[in-house]
C-alpha cells in the first residue's frame, strides 16, 4: 500500500479524495494519529497527519516511531511525505517545491531508531528512495535536488546558523524530516519527501516576508502538493521491486 505523511498545511489533502475508512492503531511505541484510507486513482492510500489530529503536536514532540510503525502495520511499503521548509537559496522561492536527495541532521533530542536493543547500522548514503524521487520529479515542476537541513526546533534558526547551513551545502531547512526518513528506511520502506517552501530562512532575504506573503506561499504549495501527489500515486506501481526492501540485508549488524 502507498502512504502519505501529511505535514503542516496539508490537511485539505485528504479532503480532496473519498475516505474509504479510518484506522486507529496503537503500536508498542504509543498511539498513532487516526489514519484515513483514501481512494486515489482506484488505489487505497493511507494518509496520516504527522502532527496528529488537529495539528496539535510540535515537531520535536512527534512520535515518529509510532507514525512509521502504524503505517508499517497496515501494510504501507512506500511513503510520500510532505515537509514545510525554509529556503536557504534565493533561487528556491517561497511557493515552490523541492525534492531532497540528502539530509544533514542537526536534531539532538529525538529517538532516532527502532534498533534500541541490538546493534544495527543501516546505510544512509542515499537516504531517500531514488525510484520515488524520480516519480515525484516527473510529476510536476519542482527543484529536483537539494540537501535538507534538519533542526530540532521549535524555535526558528538564528541568522548565523542559517549562514552556516548554507555554507555546508544546505538548500532547505525544516524540523520534521529527520528521523522520519531514517525510521522508514529501517522498516525497509521506500520514502520520498516533497518539501514545500513557505518562506526564506532567517537572513537569506533582505527583508522579512509579510504574513500575507507566507500565507500565499503556503496556499500555492498546497495546491501544487495535491496535484503532484495525485500524479505520483497514479505513476506508482504496487509490484515494486526496489533496493530499499533490502536495507537490512545490507546493514552492518
Ligand atoms: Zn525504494
Amino acid at each position: 500500500m502507498i502512504g502519505i505523511i501529511g505535514g503542516t498545511g496539508t490537511s485539505s489533502l485528504k479532503e480532496n479524495y473519498p475516505i474509504i475508512r479510518e484506522e486507529n492503531i496503537t503500536t508498542k511505541y504509543g498511539e498513532a494519529p487516526t489514519i484515513s484510507i483514501l481512494e486515489i486513482d482506484n488505489k487505497e492510500v493511507a494518509y496520516i497527519p504527522r502532527h496528529s489530529n488537529g495539528h496539535s503536536v510540535p515537531p520535536h514532540k512527534i512520535n515518529y516511531r509510532a507514525n512509521i510503525e502504524a503505517l508499517n502495520i497496515i501494510g504501507v511499503s512506500q511513503v510520500f511525505a510532505t515537509n514545510s521548509v525554509g529556503s536557504l537559496d534565493t533561487n528556491i522561492e517561497p511557493g515552490s517545491l523541492l525534492i531532497p536527495d540528502n539530509f544533514i541532521d542537526f536534531t539532538h533530542n529525538r529517538v532516532c531508531t527502532f534498533f534500541d536493543d541490538e546493534v544495527v547500522h543501516i546505510d544512509c548514503t542515499e537516504p531517500y528512495c531514488e525510484r520515488l524521487r524520480q516519480i515525484i520529479i516527473s510529476s510536476g515542476r519542482v527543484h529536483p535536488y537539494g540537501t535538507y537541513i534538519a533542526t530540532e526546533g521549535p524555535r526558528f534558526e538564528t541568522g548565523a546558523e542559517i549562514q552556516f547551513y548554507k555554507m555546508i551545502g544546505g538548500k532547505v531547512v525544516g524540523m520534521t524530516g529527520v528521523p522520519e526518513v531514517v525510521l522508514a528506511r529501517e522498516k525497509q520502506m521506500c520514502y520520498g519527501s516533497i518539501c514545500a517552501v513557505t518562506n526564506y530562512a532567517a537572513s537569506i532575504y533582505p527583508h522579512k516576508l509579510t504574513i500575507t506573503e507566507v500565507v500565499d506561499a503556503m496556499k500555492d504549495c498546497e495546491e501544487k502538493l495535491i496535484q503532484i501527489i495525485t500524479k505520483s500515486i497514479k505513476k506508482s506501481n504496487d509490484n515494486l521491486n526496489c533496493e530499499c526492501q533490502n536495507t537490512l540485508e545490507d546493514a552492518i549488524i
